[in-house]
This record gives C-alpha cells, sequence and structure tokens, in this order.
C-alpha cells in the first residue's frame, strides 16, 4: 500500500501521522513545498507581535521526528500535476530541480490555501505583506524592529486583521484598520456583539475605517499612502488580510469536483470525486454538521480532524468525520469572542424558521473582584427548541463558553436542556444559574 500526500502542515501531517499507525506496512510518502512540516500558521501574529522570540516554537513536529515514524517526509518538493488514471504525480525537487513520476495507491490532497491577492494597484511597492507562511512572519518581524516604521494599515477587519491589531498595539505600533463593509467581522458576528468589538478598538487608540474600499498604494519604492474610493491614508507599513484561496489549481485538469472557489469537493470519509483521491484541510470543503451542505470553512480545527479522518480511510480503515460548525473564537484585545453553528439568516438552508435570544450576564458571583459582563447569543429553531447556534464575547470565561454551544448542537439538545443542564459553580468560577443557563431559559 503506498500512500501519497500532498502538503505536510496541519491536514497532511494529521493525515500521514495517522496513517502510519494504523497500518504501519504501509509506505507513507509526503510531498511538503517549504522546508518545514507541521508548521502552526495561527502563531504568526503573536510571534510577529512579540509574545515570543523563536520562530521555531511554531513547528509542532520536525521532518526527523516523522521520519523517525516511518513517515517518508520530502521538503522543498512541489508536486506539480496529477494523473488521476494512472494513479501518478510529477514531483518537482526544488534543491535539484530534478522532475520525477511517484505512483499512488492512495493519494491525499492537502495543499492548503493561499492568501488572497486583491487587484490593488502598487501592490509590488516593498513594506506591504501578508501573513501566511513562515517567511511573511519572518520578514514582516524583521521589518518591524526598524523603528522607522511606526504607522501600521491593516487591510481586512477578519480573524487574521483583527489578531494582528493587538500583535501591532503590543508592540507600540500605530494602527489603521480599514475594512470594506460597515462592520468588523462582517456578517460573521451579530451587529451587537460587533458593536462591542469596535467600541474596545475605538477605546485603544485604533485608527478604525469602514465602509471604505481600497484601491491602490502611493510610494516610490516603499509604500507611503494607502487610497481608498473615499480618502488618501499615510503609512509606512500594510498588512493585507483579506481571505484565502484553495490552493488547487495544480489538480484541476483532473476534473476534480470542486466549489465556485477552487475548494475540492469532499464527503464525511474525505473521499473526492475522483477514485482513490481524498483531501481535507484549506484546499477542502467540509460537511457541515446542521445543514449537511459542503461548505468552505477554512480552519486548523477542521484540517486537523479530517485529516486524521482521511488518514485512517487511506490506511484502509473505516471512519466518517462527524461535520464541522464552524466552530472559531478570537481575540478582540481585551475582549474574547466566539462563533458556532447556524445564525437566523441560515433558515432557508435547513427550510426551519429560527429564532434568536441574546442575553447580557456576568461571568461569575458579584462579590468575588473583577466580574465581567459575558453577552450570549443563542440561535435555536423556533419551533422544537432545538439549539443551532451561538456566539459568545466578554473579557473572562466567554469564548470557551461556545464550546458548550457547540456541544448541545452535536447532540441536538433544546433551549430547555441547556436551561437545567447540570453545570459546576463556585463564586471565583461561575454562577449558580450559569449565564449558558440563562441563556437557555431566556429562550423559553
Ligand atoms: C495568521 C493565521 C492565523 C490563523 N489562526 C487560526 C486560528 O487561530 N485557529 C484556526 O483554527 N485556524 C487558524 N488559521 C488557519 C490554519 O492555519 C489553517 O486552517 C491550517 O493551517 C490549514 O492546514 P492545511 O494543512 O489544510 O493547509 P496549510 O497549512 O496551508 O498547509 C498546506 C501545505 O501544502 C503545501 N503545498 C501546497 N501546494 C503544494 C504542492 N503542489 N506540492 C507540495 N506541497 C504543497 C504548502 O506549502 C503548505 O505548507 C490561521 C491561519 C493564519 C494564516
Amino acid at each position: 500500500m503506498k500512500i501519497v500526500i500532498i502538503g505536510g502542515i496541519a491536514a497532511g501531517m494529521s493525515g500521514a501521522a495517522k496513517a502510519i499507525r494504523i497500518n504501519p506496512s504501509a509506505e507513507v510518502i509526503v510531498y511538503e513545498l517549504e522546508e518545514y512540516i507541521s508548521f502552526g500558521a495561527c502563531g504568526l501574529p503573536y510571534y510577529v507581535g512579540d509574545f515570543f522570540k523563536s520562530e521555531k516554537r511554531m513547528i509542532a513536529r520536525t521532518v526527523e521526528k516523522m521520519q523517525a515514524a516511518g513517515i517518508d517526509v520530502n521538503v522543498r518538493h512541489q508536486v506539480l500535476s496529477v494523473d488521476a488514471k494512472a494513479k501518478k504525480v510529477k514531483v518537482k525537487n526544488l534543491t535539484t530541480n530534478e522532475i520525477f513520476e511517484q505512483t499512488y495507491d492512495k493519494l491525499m490532497v492537502a495543499s492548503g490555501a493561499n492568501a488572497i491577492r486583491p487587484p490593488f494597484k502598487n501592490m509590488q511597492l516593498e513594506n506591504i505583506f501578508k501573513l501566511t507562511k513562515m517567511q511573511d512572519g519572518l520578514a514582516l518581524k524583521k521589518k518591524l524592529a526598524d523603528p522607522k516604521i511606526q504607522n501600521i494599515t491593516i487591510i481586512g477587519a477578519g480573524f487574521i486583521g483583527i489578531e494582528v491589531v493587538e500583535a501591532m498595539l503590543h508592540i507600540d505600533k500605530k494602527v489603521r484598520l480599514i475594512q470594506r463593509g460597515p462592520r468588523v467581522f462582517n456578517g460573521i458576528f451579530d451587529e451587537k456583539i460587533t458593536d462591542l468589538m469596535q467600541t474596545e478598538l475605538l477605546a485603544k487608540d485604533v485608527e478604525l475605517i469602514l465602509n471604505e474600499s481600497v484601491n491602490s498604494f502611493v510610494g516610490t519604492n516603499c509604500v507611503e499612502a494607502v487610497v481608498t474610493d473615499k480618502a488618501t491614508y499615510e503609512t509606512d507599513l500594510v498588512v493585507v488580510a483579506t481571505g484565502f484561496k484553495p490552493n488547487t489549481d495544480f489538480i484541476l485538469d483532473t476534473g476534480i469536483e470542486t466549489l465556485a472557489n477552487g475548494a475540492i469537493v469532499v464527503n464525511e470519509k474525505g473521499e473526492t470525486s475522483l477514485e482513490d483521491i481524498y483531501s481535507a484541510g484549506d484546499c477542502a470543503t467540509v460537511p457541515h454538521m446542521v445543514t449537511g451542505q459542503n461548505v468552505y470553512i477554512p480552519l486548523a480545527t477542521g484540517a486537523n480532524k479530517l485529516g486524521r479522518v482521511v488518514g485512517v480511510n487511506m490506511a484502509g480503515g473505516e471512519t466518517e468525520y462527524i461535520g464541522s460548525l464552524g466552530s472559531a473564537c478570537v481575540k478582540v484585545l481585551d475582549y474574547e469572542a466566539a462563533t458556532t453553528g447556524l445564525s437566523e439568516s441560515d433558515a432557508a438552508i435547513i427550510n426551519t424558521e429560527l429564532s434568536s435570544v441574546f442575553i447580557k450576564d456576568k461571568n461569575y458571583t458579584g462579590y468575588y473582584p473583577n466580574q465581567e459582563d459575558l453577552y450570549i447569543k443563542l440561535v435555536y429553531e423556533t419551533k422544537s427548541k432545538i439549539i443551532v447556534g451561538g456566539q459568545t464575547l466578554g473579557k473572562n470565561g466567554a469564548a470557551l463558553r461556545i464550546d458548550v454551544i457547540a456541544m448541545a448542537i452535536k447532540m441536538k439538545m433544546t433551549t430547555d436542556d441547556l436551561g437545567m443542564m447540570d453545570f459546576c459553580y463556585a463564586p471565583p468560577i461561575s454562577k449558580t444559574w450559569d449565564a449558558l443557563n440563562v441563556v437557555g431559559n431566556v429562550a423559553k
């Protein structure tokens, strides 16, 4: 059994590690374009923001460790094309420039995603960065050490843009955040939650510019200003964080089924439309746990889990992914926020009327110092009261409460169940009626 894996980060290495454990006699070969494997890009904002020093801390597993586990890891190897009929891939060794073919019994495409390069004019100017690869982080951190770089403009107020805001403030830079839509996290979080996030950003002196669309950059060698449809803003450095596109161009000529954005469509086993070809991670879809649709949710959580499922199935086992809820969390300066499942606007997808409640409560008992507000939104089917989504925001204890709501969705719990659920209580940690009980009871 020869298993070939394209891409050696979250999905690819999860698949490789699981496959060799399930079937130690299998030949597992990984081709990774970069010089490293198992790189946690999630650490990049905190690395450039100097929360920790060594970039090596973002590498979860080394090539040597994986080779010792019996996996044939080949870094600086790019898969150029896939011949699905002949079951072979064409590979380029980027060190020697040698091009060779490799046959497979099972193939996993785990090639991730690339940052979208928006059509802004003069993108070639210096000091315009993206933040997805190790090299991006190294180059950006080096540039930020230059004391002349003080005014930072971040384009895009999604998860990465907001994390970069915190990073830049942490190293005492002046920060401007430009968002094309009317709110941060446009459409991802409820307006009541984004209002609180925006108040927090403004309170920490972030220059928040909403409803403006960047057109171009101005400068001679280095960027000196950002031009939007409404104004021109002077800047020393720009970070573009405008989303991701699946990295699948090299396989599209096989006729593999994809979404319009190029994400490879997979089922619960990670199987694609082509025989013996599997996929997982940022290059692929995930089945949604509630809607059953194949959706594009590029997160490390799903990449690891579906990657592991693929590893089992390629190695001869049989298992299925339970599906994604798009559970995600983020720190917005002093706040933490999280989301899972559906919102009311998704009612049409499941053809069911949805209701929601939004509460403001407290994280723990009032006489214990530093009690904080806790906001929870709960989304549920109007008739059955089955919980299908939620969002949280607060300064302490907010984000991880979303995991309870995620579990409730999986177990098809009702708002009544949540209202009476036996949660733990001690004054410094929660309340006798936890905020999650309260939101369940309010939803009655
Ligand atoms: C700044 C940042 C912060 C993030 N924060 C979070 C977070 O807090 N929580 C969260 O859940 N997710 C987060 N993510 C997303 C998370 O990093 C990704 O979902 C995860 O890395 C996806 O893993 P993957 O294996 O699918 O793809 P990738 O990590 O993109 O790895 C794919 C690999 O395939 C290689 N490759 C591509 N094409 C080829 C080819 N033809 N031949 C050989 N190799 C190839 C690439 O070089 C790449 O290394 C963040 C991402 C970024 C950039």
